[in-house]
């Protein structure tokens, strides 16, 4: 029973970097504005932190998830300072900063000045190994391929093949970028995950002429890099852990945190308030259902746990999230003597053409970017394995993960299996895929959620697939519910 002066009661569900954004956010404001708020943030797991987590395995430091982040979106970088981390921030190491892609089973460099599907230098792009002369040459000729400037999505591929030819797709882009979003380059929307290619071909005519422009413009630019701009990326000394740790420890004397609570559903009741109702996910406690009533609810979960959650209450709303696909991927962290390997592993790792027909997706090699992260004269790597395109390769159990890792690893790189560690981490339904028309999809989510006071929808399956967006996200959804429902906000 509340009282009009007792505190608004808000319920976070979901535990990771997004529902910990939230958290933190709400107690910022409550405390800047002197707002009485009583928040509890539920989550299914024994810890905090969803898929991030960093783990030391012997003297190697190894990322589950994700191991570093872009900062020309700045919610990263300024979590880290609200949580006095701005100084520990490390950027990747310069000496390795370029990737390779594989060519009939041979890694070739990414040519210098290439950024995810523009060739801003021809020299590079001619001299490289990884395109046919014909193949080099219609990519070039993008310069003269007449421009669309309808601003209608398209799917990455249909936009590559129409700009750069088929052979640059398949070779360069589908790797390059398909692999961040562990997509189906034929759905992937490129409205919703690349926009400035679109509004590149809209002002300039051509994105090879819109690149050289904005090079030309551009005051510091970054020299010797290819495929993604590595210097961009950051992240801490002791790994994504060290902000998720710092981020719990400001959270939890404002926020009551109950783990290994499972909810299984959200609704209104008759007064308007929600009822969370939820089950013990303690294998060893009984599974009694409990019940309880908060004035707002942020849900931090996948789309498709927020899907179940709301579908009794809010069918429209419940239909139009489960329409957003996720996929999985296995990854597995291995380390390596150095000496084990063929291949000198000069660069941040390696991405494979699905055209090449392998069955690793991907390798980063993962103690390059940040240094210390494997022992002298060792290398810590993490293979990919599965996504949307090999889904089959998700259900096979860990001793068929490794086997066709240790395989592929031997015939691609010269690694000797005899790893110091090796283990397969399972990354289920736990990639968002941005379908074409998924920005569709999300501005109907926002439509019938405006609808819902006091309800905020929040991750990475919204408008934005990284650490900054999630958090951003995170933070925007506490911000709307204290204004729906703190009347002093
Ligand atoms: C393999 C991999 C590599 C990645 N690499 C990068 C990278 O290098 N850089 C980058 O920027 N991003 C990367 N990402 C993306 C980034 O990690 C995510 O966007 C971000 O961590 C998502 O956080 P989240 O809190 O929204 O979701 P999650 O971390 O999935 O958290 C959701 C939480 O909800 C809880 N939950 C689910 N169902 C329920 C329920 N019914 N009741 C209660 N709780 C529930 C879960 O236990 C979990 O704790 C990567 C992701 C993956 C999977």
């Amino acid at each position: 029973m509340t009282t009009p002066n007792s505190p608004r009661r808000i319920a976070i569900i979901g535990g990771g970097i997004t529902g910990l954004s939230a958290a933190l956010r709400l107690s910022d404001i409550a405390r800047e504005r002197q707002l009485a708020i009583d928040v509890t943030l539920l989550d299914y797991s024994d810890r905090l932190g969803g898929v991030l987590k960093t783990e030391r395995i012997g003297e190697y430091l190894v990322e589950h998830a994700a191991d570093m982040w872009i900062t020309n979106k700045p919610e990263g970088v300024r979590l880290c300072e609200r949580l006095g981390l701005a100084e520990r921030l490390i950027q990747t190491d310069a000496k390795f900063r370029r990737s390779f892609v594989l060519r009939n089973g041979t890694p070739y460099a990414v040519p210098e000045g290439f950024q995810l599907m523009v060739p801003e230098q021809a020299w590079p792009m001619l001299r490289s190994p990884l395109l046919s002369w014909r193949g080099k040459l219609r990519m070039l000729s993008e310069f003269f391929v007449t421009a669309r400037r309808d601003g209608a999505d398209e799917s990455l591929s249909d936009f590559v093949c129409r700009r750069f030819g088929r052979e640059a797709f398949e070779r360069l882009v589908q790797p390059l970028v398909g692999g961040i979003y562990t997509a189906d380059p034929e759905k992937l929307s490129l409205k919703a995950t690349l926009p400035r290619f679109i509004d590149m071909e809209r002002t300039h005519g051509s994105l090879i002429r819109a690149a050289l422009a904005e090079r030309r413009s551009r005051k510091t630019k970054e020299t010797g890099t290819s495929g993604a701009r590595y210097g961009l990326f950051v992240s801490l000394p002791n790994g994504l852990q060290e902000l998720m740790t710092a981020l719990i420890e400001q959270v939890k004397p404002n926020t009551k945190i109950r783990l290994q609570t499972a909810v299984q559903s959200v609704h209104r009741n008759e007064l308007g308030r929600f009822v969370v109702t939820s089950s013990s996910a303690n294998s060893s406690s009984s599974s009694e259902t409990s019940r309880e009533e908060f004035d707002a609810v942020v849900l931090a979960v996948p789309a498709f746990v927020a899907s179940r959650l709301v579908r009794d209450d809010q069918q429209s709303l419940a239909d139009e999230l489960s329409r957003i696909e996720y996929a999985s991927t296995v990854v597995v962290a291995s380390g390596h003597k150095l000496s084990d390997i063929q291949h000198p592993l000069n660069a941040f790792g390696m991405v494979i053409p699905h055209i090449e027909r392998r069955k690793i997706l991907a390798v980063s090699f993962t103690s390059r970017k940040f240094p210390g992260r494997a022992p002298d004269g060792h290398v810590l790597l993490r293979t990919f394995v599965g996504g949307a395109l090999q889904s089959e390769l998700n259900d096979l159990n860990d001793n068929g993960i490794m086997e066709i890792v240790r395989d592929e690893l031997h015939d691609i790189l010269g690694v000797r299996w005899n790893p110091d560690f090796a283990v397969a981490l399972r990354h289920t339904r736990a990639m968002p895929q941005y379908h074409v028309g998924h920005l569709d999809v999300v501005s109907r989510v926002e439509e019938k959620l405006s609808s819902c006071q006091g309800l905020a929808l929040a991750g990475s399956y919204l408008r934005g697939v990284g650490i900054p967006d999630s958090i951003g996200s995170g933070e925007c959804a506490a911000e709307r519910v204290l204004s729906q429902v703190v009347s002093e906000f």
